[in-house]
Order: structure tokens, then sequence, then C-alpha cells
């Protein structure tokens, strides 16, 4: 694979192989003399370094560019993982050099962060009726271990230790993974006919060992829970908490909120609701609500306003520290930019937008949507056709494929999430690639893609067995 294709871009495009671009160090490298104030025994005295002209280094970068698919590249409609375009004025107000502020810094010289800080904390309990917010962890996944952490910590404050934390078979794996990592036992909630939670499959797995029960609402299927009250009430009854996934929090943005549902504590997947970037393991932002009772558990610090101007503090009884300081902090500052921007009417507007766009999108598909009436996002089942196939080629035809294969209800699922960006064209040009994939024959689905950088992967080692850089690939 070490043919280099120079600068052909268009004749490297579709090759029958995997187009290989060569590394900026394997083109044409310079060995430069090094100068340093450092000290010998630290430094080298010369360094191979690329020496290419600026041509050769803009082409480079624009075809890898070309070679990836993003959200500016076309439609992405991944279910659940809500890849909606971010305007870039967030990017801007990151960019901020105010915003560039070391978090060791002494509080009262950064009261405009801290302010920010406690407005974002706000913003976040009133969109989901919570009482209190910490914007410390990573990621959703993260936001979910600490939303565990502190079930655990108030049933333990309690003295009252619980054991177990139940999790309706068609939720997120992160879930599962959340209960396991602080020790809590799973019990699987099989999901009722409807797709929804299935009050009688509920009563048997509750017990006085419920900590939690984990919810996403509407589900993974798109579903709204309608007993969500009764849910809640079963759940308090036996002295468990709810935790809401927010994940689908699209669809309800500005019209239900979760606390007023019966949820106890929440996170909000900042890059799949307020224009944040996926993470990709990181830096993201994956903020956690609680009610009242719960806030002397959150990790610390937190923010709050006092007469003298906001001051950092530790709750009562926090669970410590999930991740540094304050969080991914300028992820968080395009997160409130993205919600001070559009206001409480363009936050309702943005919802409406992403259930009338997964509705017309659904009407158009020749796929069969077994479930419904659903929200911001549906689950089309590929039926004889394998939906892994069948998102290898949709590829060919210029657009992102959906989430396949979860959940696992629907057979050959195909989760799909056109989200409040798109407009009618965009959403006839995807109709156009499922219905042209729908018509095709096994032989075509499992030889594609055929048009993309590289033809297929093997997704299995690439997940388990990654190699991170060029150097371990070389010495295999
Ligand atoms: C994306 C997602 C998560 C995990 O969130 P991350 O921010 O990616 O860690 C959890 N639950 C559901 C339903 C999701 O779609």
């Amino acid at each position: 694979m070490s043919e280099d294709y120079g600068d052909g871009y268009d004749q490297a495009r579709y090759t029958d192989g995997d187009r290989y671009v060569p590394l900026l160090s394997e083109k044409n490298n310079r060995e430069v003399d090094i100068e340093t104030p450092l000290p010998d025994d630290l430094t080298r005295d010369s360094l191979e370094l690329p020496d290419l002209s600026e041509p050769e280094l803009a082409r480079h970068y624009s075809r890898l560019s070309q070679m990836n698919y993003g959200i500016e590249s076309g439609p992405f409609p991944l279910g659940s993982c809500t890849m909606k375009y971010n305007p870039s004025f967030t990017e801007d107000i990151a960019a901020a050099p105010a915003g560039a502020v070391h978090p060791d810094r002494d509080g009262e010289t950064v009261q405009g962060t801290l302010d920010l800080y406690a407005q974002l904390q706000e913003y976040l309990a009133d969109i989901g009726g919570m009482d209190a917010v910490t914007l410390q962890p990573p990621a959703g996944a993260a936001g979910e271990f600490t939303g565990v952490l502190v079930a655990q910590a108030y049933h333990e404050h309690n003295g009252d230790e619980r054991s177990e934390i139940v999790i309706p078979d068609s939720a997120h794996g992160t879930n599962f993974a959340s209960a396991a990592m602080a020790g809590f036992d799973v019990v699987e909630l099989p999901s009722g006919e409807d797709g929804r939670v299935d009050l009688d499959a509920l009563a048997a797995a509750l017990s006085d060992e419920t900590a939690l029960l984990m919810l996403t609402n509407p589900n993974t299927l798109g579903l709204f829970e309608r007993d969500i009250v009764e849910v809640a009430e079963m759940v308090h009854d036996v002295g468990g908490l709810l935790y809401y996934d927010g994940a689908n929090l699209n669809a309800l943005l500005g019209r239900a909120r979760p606390g007023d549902m019966g949820f106890d504590i929440m996170h909000y997947n900042v890059h799949k609701t307020f224009a944040t970037p996926h993470g990709g393991g990181g830096p993201g932002a994956g903020p956690v609500g609680v009610s009242e009772d719960l806030e002397q558990f959150l990790p610390t610090p937190q923010v709050r306003a006092t007469d003298e101007g906001y001051e950092r503090y530790e709750p009562e009884n926090s669970v410590g520290k999930v991740h540094g300081f304050h969080g991914n902090w300028l992820v968080l500052a395009k997160t409130a930019a993205y919600i001070a921007r559009l206001g409480d009417e363009g936050l309702v507007d943005a919802s409406a937008k992403a259930v009338l766009n997964a509705n017309y999108l659904a009407e158009q598909l020749d796929y069969e949507v077994p479930f419904g009436p659903f929200h911001h996002e549906f689950v089309a089942s590929a039926d004889d056709q394998d939906a892994a196939d069948v998102a290898k080629r949709m590829l060919d035809y210029g657009v992102h494929p959906p989430t396949t294969k979860w959940p696992e209800i629907v057979d050959e699922a195909l989760m799909t999430e056109p989200t409040e960006g798109e407009n009618k064209r965009t959403l006839d040009q995807l109709a156009t690639a499922f219905n042209a994939v729908a018509g095709e024959d096994d032989a075509t689905l499992e030889s594609a893609p055929e048009r993309t950088a590289a033809r297929r992967i093997d997704q299995v080692s690439a997940a388990r067995d990654p190699q991170l850089s060029w150097q371990a690939l070389d010495e295999e």
C-alpha cells in the first residue's frame, strides 16, 4: 500500500483498493539543525522535518478533508447520535481571547467566566426542569456515570445501600456500562409489544434493591413513554430514583421537561442538542442536572452567586471530581452561546422541525417503519437486506447512512434522525438514496462501497485493536 499517488487526486479517487495518501514525512524530508537553550543531554542536534512547498501542504490537508465525510459535506442521519449542523458563530465565541482563562485563577479575577458558567447552569436547569446542574462531566457517558454516582451517594447517605439499576433493553450501551462501572447489578427490562416500557415487566423488575431506573424519553425508537408519570410513581414507591438519558432531548426542547415527568437526575448531550462538536473521545461535555435533594452530592467545584459576586464551592456531600476544574469550558461556552442565540422560541422551533423532518422522511421511504407514532427519529427495517450492507451502499450515493442494527427490537434496524437542520430538498435527496438502495440486490450491497476513499474496513479490529500511530503500523 505504499504507492504514492502524488497530487493526482482524481486519478486516485476510484481505484479498486483503498486510496493511499502519503504522510507529509514520507514525501520529502530535510535534516534540520536544532539550536536550543535546553541542556545537551535532553536534546538532539538535528531532526528530520518535511521539506515541502506551501501548495503541497495545502493540497495534502484539503485532500484529507475530502476523504472525510461530515455534516458540512451532506446530511448525516445517524439516529440517537444527533449529528446536526452546528452554526459556526459558536466557534467564534469559543475562540474569543477572553475565554482563555487558566482554571487555577482566583475566582475573584474571573468573575465573567463564572458568570457565564452560572448562567449556563441556570439555562440547563430551566430546560430540563432540574434544580441544580454540574457542567463538569466531559461526555454524555461520563454524565451517566456521574448521575449513577450521585444516586449511589444519595442512597448511602440515607443508610439504604441498594445494588440494582433497571435499564430497558432498548437503551444505549453506555447506560449498562455506567451502571456496571459504579458496581451495580443491571436488571434488563424487556420492551413491551408497542416498543415502550411494559408496566407489568417494570413491576416485576423493581424491588427494594432498585437504586435507579435509567430511561431515554422519547426512547431509541423515537417513541414517547406515555406512561412516564406512572413509571415515575412506581420507581419512587420502592424508594428508587429516576434517571433521564438526555440524548433524545431534541424531541422535547421547550415543550416538555424531564423534571416535570418525575425524573430526579439527567444528563444533557450538549453535542447532540446544543451545537458543540461530538467528542470522539473528547473534549466534549455532558452536564448533569439533579433535583433539589441531590444537589449536595454533585461533583466539586460548583459555582454560585453571592452578594460579593460568584464563588466556587464544594457541595456538602460531593461525590468528588469526575473531571478537572469546571469541565471542558470552551465546549460549554458554545452551548451557552447557542442557547442564548436561539432563545425560548428558537428552541421550541428546533424541536418542532426535528419531529417534522423525521416524520416527513419516514413517509418517503420504501422501507417499513414498524413502530410509531415517533418523534425526532424513527427506526426503519431493512428486512431481508443486511442493514450494515445498506449503510455501506448509501455511502456510494453520497450520503451518510443511519445508525444500524440497533435497537435490536427491529429486524435489521435503520435508526434514522434527519435533525432539524435539513430542509425538504435535502430530505428528498436522502429519501432517493434510501430508496435506490432498497431496490438493489445482495451482490451489489455486499461489494459496496465502491466510491469512497477506503472500501470495507475491518470494523472489529479498528475498534478492538486500534493502531493510533503510523509508526505502529509500520512495525507490523
Ligand atoms: C449518544 C448517547 C449516549 C452517550 O453519550 P456520549 O456523549 O456519546 O458519551 C447515551 N445514550 C444515548 C441514547 C445516546 O444516543
